[in-house]
């Protein structure tokens, strides 16, 4: 299988799952239903990450984990299996967090990125996390 029609497998892999696999979840995942070349999957997986057609968030276990929603979203990362779901925030309540931290930096800088993400345990993992009591916020959209 060529590299191009890799890059399409990994896609649509993508599109079907809401787990954010890293590299080798993806490459045994993919491998099970057709033999795929180890190398070229890497050639295939970099050359989706640099032309921007997925991102990925680096996770508590220091690797990669591959998302296809390049839409602003952030993430809830689980701090012992490094687990990486998708968090939505409302914008405007988005747009008071920055406005706030905007506040405080004013005389230093601007805010032009937002990198935002949460962290505590998932259930797959033994210590319950609990969300705060009023958790989650009302979506009025
Ligand atoms: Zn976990
Ligand atoms: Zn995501």
């Amino acid at each position: 299988m060529g590299k191009e029609n890799i890059k399409i497998i990994i896609l649509k892999y993508l599109q079907t799952t809401n787990v954010h696999p890293t590299g080798n979840e993806i490459y045994n995942e993919l491998n099970k239903l057709q033999y795929i070349d180890e190398k070229e999957f890497q050639a295939a997986l970099f050359d989706l990450e640099d032309n921007g057609r997925i991102s990925y968030t680096l996770s508590t276990d220091n690797l990669k984990h591959y998302d296809i929603r390049l839409y602003r979203h952030h993430h809830f990362i689980c701090d012992d299996c490094g687990a990486v779901r998708d968090i939505f925030i409302r914008d405007g309540a988005l747009q008071m967090l920055i406005d706030h931290a905007q506040r405080s930096i004013n005389s230093f800088g601007k805010i032009t990125k937002v990198n935002l993400s949460f962290q505590g345990r998932c259930h797959n993992c033994k210590t319950q996390f609990s969300y705060p009591p009023d958790w989650p916020p009302p979506n009025n959209e």
